[in-house]
């Protein structure tokens, strides 16, 4: 019985280039559980799109002397391009800057203005009279009250995570030129969230299946009660307030952006002709899992939800499998101080693969992991080219050489190698349920326990030897070998597609891996291989001491 996902992965603001942690928090987990889910034969819609608005990339933009639009769109190609070379296999990634977008943003927005969810206030905003402007969001800074950390903004904490409003900022100050702020009267609008409180925490108690800091992060915060949130800025830069007299206020980037996913389901819906197919991922039976960073956990497992318990009709997360954070080299990561590795320097220099298995491996799922470029080199030599890439070399060279370039006919197998078989099949069905329910790191590490046991298998066999003498029994331990590989392209598909589909076709097979569904395969006799190379090459050591010397420099 097929099942429908739908997967919404985190909207990056279009104001920097991505870096490591975004992707091990956010954007790898996606790919990998949408690629899965695809092999298994569900119906897979994955969706983002760069974030064009809001003051973090206005004030890009007069750093640097240019329109917001020409920020974002710069950023925009640059996702596309990195989306690509690192295979996040996007159903839809567009932009919050469509026309689209905008409609369905300002329909969800007058919906619950009607419906009394929404209503309007005056309230005290922050003025910087040097400036002669309102300063919303980051345009100011202070001490955060919570935790003191001196560079909390306008509108969250960085330190602590908390959310904030600018009124709340001890000793605030103008970003742009240091003054203290006044404060004038603004008429906004809220959200009224102390509404859904109850309902969200009826909802979210059900919610076992989450994550436990998830789970307990979002209970605990609804339990400290709900305050109602302003959810349009002094700002021109965004999706305007669709009423008369709010000329020159928008609506805030992150009402507006979650509103995302659903804006994004219904431009890909128009895209594939049949404009009304995103009910079948927001109306139907489907569930739909939200990818994000433990820094937008609020957003979506508290405004999101409330906003479309408001509206109505549309389904509700699933889950929200928030990642903890990577830090760099032992230190927390910082995009200000380039305390980060940046994607598209990594992609300029190295394959794919090795950082989405090491970024698998360690992946932050339920506390924060560090990267190492020492790490990097050691898993990538001593795991990917020493236990699993020579694994298959060897056993595709050496086949390919004595068995005229075809899959050996095997005799009766053994006790062992049943065994080793029957292993291969419980990884595939162990892994099955362990991506599932998101558990990505062990999941990776079933696969890389079979490639383990294959080896020590092969060891004990070596066919490579008794060839001369017993060539049945030569066959029969390659041919289980190669049942094994078949088994590993599919699992491991997930976490390196690149390698995968190389080593799909090494084997024989034509097409694409998700064709063949979750399954083990038996390989067929006589099938032909394509002559083997290796799938991934041995870094050299001087690597390391290079790429920590750029950390922490000044960008360039
Ligand atoms: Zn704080
Ligand atoms: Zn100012």
């Amino acid at each position: 019985m097929s099942e429908r996902i739908f997967i919404a992965v985190a909207w990056p603001y279009a104001n920097s280039p991505l870096h490591l942690g975004q992707i091990a928090g956010a954007y790898l987990p996606p790919d990998i559980f949408a690629r899965y889910h695809r092999t298994k034969g569900n119906e897979v819609l994955m969706v983002s799109g760069s974030d064009q608005h809001g003051t973090p990339i206005t004030i890009k933009g007069e750093q640097e002397g240019k329109k917001p639009e020409q920020i974002a769109t710069e950023y925009h190609r640059q996702f596309l391009d990195s989306w690509q070379k690192l295979g996040i296999s996007f159903d839809l990634f567009t932009t919050t800057g469509t026309a689209n977008h905008a409609e369905v943003a300002q329909h969800i927005f007058l919906t619950l203005l009607d419906k009394g969810y929404i209503y309007k206030a005056t309230v005290s905003q922050p003025f910087c009279s040097q400036c002669q402007r309102f300063l919303p969001d980051r345009y100011v800074e202070g001490t955060c009250p919570h935790c003191d950390f001196i560079g909390a903004r306008g509108d969250q904490c960085d330190n602590c995570g908390k959310p904030l409003n600018a009124a709340e900022l001890i000793a605030p100050r103008c970003r742009i030129c240091s003054t203290p702020p006044q404060f004038k009267d603004s008429e906004h609008f809220f959200l009224r969230l102390s509404n859904f409180r109850d309902q969200l925490l009826a909802w979210v108690r059900q919610q076992t299946h989450w994550r436990q800091n998830v789970l307990n992060f979002t209970i605990s915060y609804l339990e400290g009660g709900l305050k109602d949130r302003a959810i349009t800025r002094d700002i021109a830069w965004g999706v305007p307030i669709p009423l008369l007299g709010f000329e020159g206020k928008c609506l805030y980037v992150w009402f507006e952006a979650v509103i995302g996913y659903f804006s994004a389901s219904k431009e890909w819906a128009k895209a594939t002709g049949d404009e009304e197919r995103w009910r079948s991922f927001w109306q139907s039976e489907a569930k739909s899992y939200y990818f994000i960073g433990k820094d937008n956990i609020l957003f979506h497992t508290i405004v999101w939800p409330a906003m479309l318990m408001g509206y109505g009709n549309l389904n509700l997360p699933y889950d929200v499998p928030a990642n903890e954070y990577l830090t760099i080299e032992g230190r927390k990561l910082s995009s200000s101080r380039n305390w980060a590795v940046w994607l598209p320097d990594y992609l300029s220099r190295y394959e794919p693969d090795p950082l989405r298995y090491l970024l698998s491996i360690n992946m932050p799922e339920t506390g924060d992991t560090d990267f190492s470029w020492h790490e990097f080199v050691r898993r990538n030599n001593d795991e990917l080219v020493a236990t699993y890439g020579n694994l298959v070399h060897r056993v595709l060279t050496f086949v390919y050489r004595s068995f005229d370039g075809c899959v050996p006919t095997p005799g009766e197998f053994d006790s062992h190698s049943q065994a080793l078989i029957d292993k291969a099949k419980d990884t595939l069905k162990m892994m099955d349920e362990l991506l599932y329910r998101c558990h990505f790191k062990e999941a990776i590490k079933a696969a890389m326990a079979l490639a383990q046991e294959t080896n020590r298998y092969l060891e004990e066999k070596s066919p490579w030897k008794i060839i001369k003498h017993d060539k049945q029994a030569s066959a029969t331990a390659l041919y289980v070998a190669i049942l094994v590989l078949c088994c590993l392209r599919t699992a491991l598909y997930p976490f390196l597609p690149f390698s995968s589909q190389r080593l799909h076709e090494f084997l024989g097979f034509k097409g694409n891996i998700e064709d063949g569904g979750w399954q083990p395969h038996f390989p067929s006799p006589g099938q032909r291989l394509l002559p083997p190379e290796p799938l991934f090459s041995k870094l050299d050591e001087g690597l390391v001491e290079e790429e920590t010397k750029r950390l922490g420099l000044p960008a360039s």
